[in-house]
């Protein structure tokens, strides 16, 4: 259950009515709102006095609800928009892990060439061996800080544990959260805590609700800007590195108030796969899309065989503008 309280009441009083039904506080200079399990249906009459909007949901996908905010919510990045009315399909793109300076200004260089704004690199690496390149942490994310100085652009990096979470939260400009870490509260509830933008990205191993579930902890610390993204669950295929759930997608878009990125890289694992991929999900009409992209992926240290080249990249973003335009979406 959502409860809107009356602006005038004091966080004193808001506090202790959540404390009473057992809910979670948050306030700002606008609101207060109390967030309770669903399983609470209604509260008493002595509570109701404070209480200005009630919404009673059935499941606790509550805060990112359509049936709580009918909009796709809006998210601010520095200078712009994707959800709300925007129309507005953000294309990040950029290498698995940044490797060296050079590396990372050739990718710029892609950027600002098509005109994009939001590159991305991966710093502390979430790898499946501890003997493979691991990222190169602090010293990574400050190269890409003297980019987002030089080009102009917004930058995202991921979050792999809590012990780095600070660094990627003042370097970044989008938070992403890996499918390994959807599970870290330690993450969420931080990242919850601030106002930047969190890209949250599916487990492999995990169901839409538990995926919803984990955006519901950043949303409930009283972060309003998060962003969902798909990027390939574990089946039994094993041709393909995971299988993108576009059914999921649906009923992300159709269920939830959150902007929806895609990763077809991750989901696909091979390279050959990716322009086509992109090209489906963009004809379903969404928010964003993470490509990986490298100067010469065949030498990349994470991620080699999903990495698309200059230029495939250039011919597959060429590809999705008459399918953009299709679908009444304008990639930013
Ligand atoms: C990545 O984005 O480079 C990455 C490791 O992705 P995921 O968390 O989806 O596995
Ligand atoms: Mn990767």
């Amino acid at each position: 259950m959502i409860l809107h309280l009356n602006n005038n009441i004091s966080l004193k009083t808001a506090i202790d009515i959540s404390e009473n039904i057992e809910g979670k506080l948050i306030f700002n200079d606008l609101n207060k709102i109390i967030i309770t399990s669903s399983k609470v249906k209604k509260v008493s009459n002595e509570i109701k006095k404070y209480v200005s909007d009630e919404f009673i949901l059935d499941s606790d996908i509550q805060l990112s609800s359509r049936n709580y905010i009918k909009e796709t919510r809006k998210v601010k990045i520095n200078n712009i928009e994707i959800g709300g009315d925007t129309r507005n399909t953000l294309m990040i793109t950029g290498p698995c892990s940044i490797e060296s300076r050079n590396q990372i200004k050739e990718c710029a260089q892609l950027l600002k060439e098509i005109g994009l704004t939001t590159l991305r690199a991966g710093c502390f690496k979430p790898r499946t061996s501890p003997y493979s390149f691991q990222g190169l942490g602090l010293e990574g994310l400050k190269m890409l800080s003297d980019i987002r100085d030089e080009f102009g652009f917004n930058i995202i990096s991921e979050v792999k544990d809590a012990s780095h979470v600070h660094d990627v939260i003042k370097y970044t400009d989008i938070i992403q959260i890996g499918a390994k870490a959807m599970y870290d509260h330690g993450i969420l509830r931080e990242t919850g805590q601030q106002e930047k933008p969190v890209l949250l990205k599916r487990g492999f191993g995990s169901n839409l609700q538990e995926f919803v579930q984990a955006a519901e902890f950043i949303l409930s610390e009283g972060n309003p800007n998060v962003i969902l993204c798909e990027r390939g669950i574990r089946t039994f295929e094993t041709k393909t590195r995971f299988t993108l759930d576009l059914c999921g997608v649906s009923y992300l878009k159709e269920y939830t108030n959150l902007p929806i990125i895609l990763d077809t890289s991750h989901a696909m694992g091979y390279s050959y796969g990716v322009p086509d991929l992109t090209r489906a999900c963009v004809a379903m009409g969404i928010d964003g899309l993470l490509i990986e992209s490298h100067p010469n992926p065949q030498e990349a240290k994470s991620d080699a065989s999903q990495q698309l080249d200059f230029k495939e990249f250039k011919e597959m973003y060429e590809s999705l503008l008459p399918i953009c335009e299709a679908v009444n979406r304008k990639i930013i």
